[in-house]
């Protein structure tokens, strides 16, 4: 498929020019974390591809193409990642059954706006799948292992860490030791319980459903607001609350946690901002919890 890779490529340079959400004296851009494509299926656990077909096409092997896009957010104070992406130690092996079309470029996207990795502050695990914990270690140029982030503190609620060190049958296969190890030894990791202001305007929500450590970022400022609510909203098209993934560890809690949580910031006027929408950075929802805005790619 190489005409259509081409494409995914071209949209992922295309994010780097898209503008980034301004939330009062907070700034959100969009990181590339690397590109895959998923069995639609899986990502749309109960619905009928009849139906979420309308939404994202599948091409005839019955895959969607999706981003894994960490937030960096500029506070005045601080400067935060949320989760990170693919990372950059992927086998050749792993890269073809992911079917990875455009490569983890984080470091590259960070110096073009001016920051290195030595300046992240805080980096929030949403949860530790793969996909958003991979770019949390990676490997340097001599082939070694080190955390992306060297200065970073990394959140991370308590009973998510307990999963990945002991993990149930099902989550082996996406808590990777060689993604968690380094990060275990190093000292900058810092479990949370629970509820948790991190920094002025940026806190965190236990929310379990995905994972049974799960939790979303808010964004606050001067009034305006935004919300990531990870795994539990990973695209524009899953906005109905009953949309959950055959990801989901908890689906009911999942679907529970969207009604509350959507109910909640779409009363605020909230931006619901996306890690794995090729397309849409961010909504807005209307009282159905339909897309009523979107802020979107240049493409
Ligand atoms: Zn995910």
């Amino acid at each position: 498929m190489p005409a259509q890779q081409g494409l995914l490529t071209k949209r992922s340079e295309q994010r780097m020019t898209k503008k980034s959400l301004t939330i009062g004296r907070i700034t959100i851009s969009w990181l590339r974390g690397g590109d895959f494509r998923l069995d639609g299926g899986t990502m749309f656990g109960p619905v009928p591809k009849i139906l979420w077909e309308q939404r994202i096409q599948a091409t005839a092997d019955n895959t969607i193409p999706m981003v894994n896009d960490p937030l960096l957010i500029r506070t005045p104070e601080h400067n935060i990642i949320v989760d990170s992406g693919l990372g950059n130690k992927l086998t050749a092996k792993q890269e073809t059954l992911f079917q990875v079309t455009s490569p983890w470029k984080v470091i590259e996207d960070l110096a073009a706006l001016g920051l290195r990795r030595e300046d992240i502050d805080l980096v929030i695990l949403t949860h530790f799948d793969f996909d958003h914990g991979g770019g949390v270690v990676m490997q340097n140029k001599r082939g070694q292992l080190e955390l992306t982030f060297p200065k970073a503190q990394h959140l991370i609620q308590k009973s998510e860490w307990e999963d990945v060190l002991a993990p149930c049958r099902r989550a082996q296969s996406t808590y990777w030791p060689i993604n968690f190890e380094t990060l275990a030894a190093s000292g900058q990791l810092k479990l949370i319980t629970g509820d948790k202001t991190v920094c002025p305007g940026v806190s965190v929500r236990h929310s379990g459903g995905h994972t049974r450590g799960h939790q979303v970022v808010e964004i606050a400022s001067e009034g305006q607001l935004a919300v990531h609510m990870g795994d539990l909203f990973p695209t524009a098209a899953h906005s109905n609350p009953l949309w959950v993934m055959a990801y989901d560890n908890f689906p009911l809690s999942v679907i529970e946690q969207k009604e509350q949580l959507m109910a909640e910031y779409r009363a605020k006027n909230a931006w619901f901002t996306f890690y794995h929408d090729p397309q849409v950075l961010a909504c807005r929802l209307d009282e159905r919890n339909r897309v009523r805005e979107q802020w979107v790619t240049a493409s």
